[in-house]
C-alpha cells in the first residue's frame, strides 16, 4: 500500500511541516506593518530570500515569492507578450505544462513556434538553433523536467544557447526540485519553482528573475516582493518552502535510490505484462517516474483497481486526470490521440521503499490477469508502438 503520485503532489517533508507549523504559531505577523513583530516576520522573509538564492546559486534580488508554479508561469508569459517586440515570437516546447502553453495560446496566440521533438520526448535542439538564427523568436520557455514522462530536458544547453543570441529562456522547473540535482540556473532569465512537488506546503513557489529580465508584474497591488507581486505574503508556507527545498537537496539520497527500485518495477511489469511500453526509457529521466502505455485496457480502470489495492497513481498529468483530450507530449512523441486513454504514471518520493514497488508490480500483474479474465472489454484493441 503505498503513494505513488509524488509528479502530482508530495505530503509535507519533515523540516517544511515543521517550519510550517513554528511560522504559523510565531510568524503571522504581516511583514509590511510598522512594529517590531512585523519587522521580526519581515527579516525572516528575507532571511528566506538569501537561503533560497544560496541554494540555488543565484542572486537574491530577482526571487519573487508565489503562490506556486501556475501563477509564475503564467506571469512570465503574460511579460513576454507584453514586451516582446514587433514580429517576434515565443518558441515552446511542444509539451510545456498547461500553465505555460495555456497563457501562451491566450495572450500571444499565433506568435507561437512550438519546438520539435523527438519520440522519447526530448525537445529538438537542432531545431531550436535553426529558430534561433532565423531571428524570429524574443523569447524561448522550455521545462526542465517533463511531469508526465519524467523526461529531464537539455534545457541547460537551451539557456546557453537562449543568451548566446540575446533572447529570454524561461524554465518551468517544477518537476526538477527535489527529483534532480544540481543544475546551473544562472542562465535562466526566468526559473519557476514549485513548493509542493518537493514536500513544502500548498501555495508555495517561486520565480526567480535574472537581472536581464526586469519589470515582472505578478499581482499589481501593494508594494510587497519589491512592487512585483501585490499581496500580503504567506510568510509560514514561504519558510515551510524554503526549510522543505534545503532539507530535500541536503537528503537527496532517498530521492536517488529510486532509480534502483523503479528500474527493478519496470522490469517485472516488462516480464508480466506483454506489449506494455515504457514511454521515456532510453532518455535521461528523473530517478522516481515510471510513465507506462498499457496494451489493453482503459488506464482508469488501473487507477480504480489499483486504488482498491491501496496504490494511488494516476493516467498522467494530474490536472488533466478527467479531460479526455490527447496528451501533447503523447502527440510530440507520435502516439495516435487515443493512447492518451491508456497512459499511466508512476511517481514515487524519497521514503518509497524497494518493497513498495514490488508490490506495486504484483499488483499489475494480478489486475492484468483479472481484466484478461473479465475480458468484455470494448477496448480490447492493442495499440501499436
Ligand atoms: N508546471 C509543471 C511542470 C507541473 O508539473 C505543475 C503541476 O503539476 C505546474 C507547473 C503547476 O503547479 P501548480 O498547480 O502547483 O501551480
Amino acid at each position: 500500500m503505498a503513494y505513488f503520485d509524488y509528479n502530482a503532489t508530495t505530503p509535507l517533508n519533515s523540516a517544511g511541516r515543521e517550519a510550517l507549523l513554528e511560522a504559523l504559531e510565531n510568524a503571522w505577523a504581516n511583514p509590511s506593518s510598522p512594529y517590531a513583530d512585523s519587522a521580526r516576520v519581515h527579516n525572516s522573509l528575507e532571511a528566506a530570500r538569501e537561503d533560497l538564492a544560496a541554494l540555488l546559486d543565484i542572486e537574491p534580488d530577482g526571487l519573487i515569492f508565489t503562490s506556486g508554479a501556475t501563477e509564475a508561469n503564467n506571469a512570465v508569459v503574460r511579460y513576454f507578450a507584453r514586451l516582446l517586440p514587433a514580429g517576434k515570437m515565443i518558441a515552446l516546447s511542444p509539451f510545456e505544462h498547461p500553465s505555460v502553453d495555456e497563457p501562451a495560446r491566450f495572450y500571444l496566440k499565433d506568435k507561437i513556434r512550438f519546438l520539435n521533438s523527438d519520440p522519447a520526448g526530448l525537445v529538438d535542439l537542432d531545431d531550436l538553433q535553426k529558430v534561433l538564427k532565423e531571428g524570429k523568436v524574443g523569447a524561448v520557455s522550455v521545462m526542465a523536467v517533463n511531469n508526465e514522462s519524467g523526461v529531464i530536458q537539455p534545457w541547460e544547453e537551451v539557456a546557453k544557447l537562449c543568451r548566446e543570441s540575446g533572447v529570454f529562456f524561461h524554465c518551468d522547473a517544477s518537476q526538477w526540485f527535489g527529483k534532480a540535482e544540481g543544475g546551473d540556473f544562472s542562465r535562466c532569465d526566468f526559473l519557476v519553482g514549485c513548493g509542493h512537488k518537493f514536500g513544502a506546503p500548498k501555495g508555495s513557489g517561486f520565480l526567480a528573475a535574472s537581472s536581464r529580465a526586469q519589470g515582472i508584474r505578478l499581482q499589481l497591488g501593494g508594494a510587497q516582493e519589491s512592487g512585483q507581486r501585490g499581496g500580503t505574503e504567506n510568510t509560514p508556507a514561504i519558510l515551510g518552502m524554503v526549510a522543505a527545498l534545503k532539507y530535500a537537496l541536503r537528503h537527496f539520497d532517498g530521492m536517488a535510490g529510486q532509480k534502483l527500485f523503479r528500474d527493478k518495477f519496470e522490469t517485472a511489469v516488462e516480464a508480466g505484462i506483454p506489449k506494455v511500453a515504457i514511454l521515456g526509457k532510453n532518455a535521461p529521466r528523473v530517478p522516481n517516474t515510471s510513465y507506462l502505455l498499457m496494451p489493453r485496457f482503459e488506464n482508469l480502470r488501473w487507477v480504480r483497481k489499483l486504488d482498491l489495492k491501496g496504490f494511488q497513481i494516476s493516467t498522467g498529468a494530474a490536472c488533466s486526470t478527467g479531460k479526455t483530450g490527447q496528451s501533447a507530449l503523447l502527440t510530440a512523441m507520435g502516439f495516435p490521440a487515443d493512447a492518451a486513454r491508456r497512459t499511466l504514471r508512476i511517481s514515487s518520493g524519497p521514503e518509497t521503499t524497494n518493497l513498495d514497488w514490488q508490490e506495486l508490480a504484483e499488483a499489475f500483474k494480478s489486475i492484468w490477469v483479472s481484466f484478461q479474465e473479465a475480458d468484455t472489454s470494448d477496448d480490447a484493441e492493442v495499440i501499436s508502438i
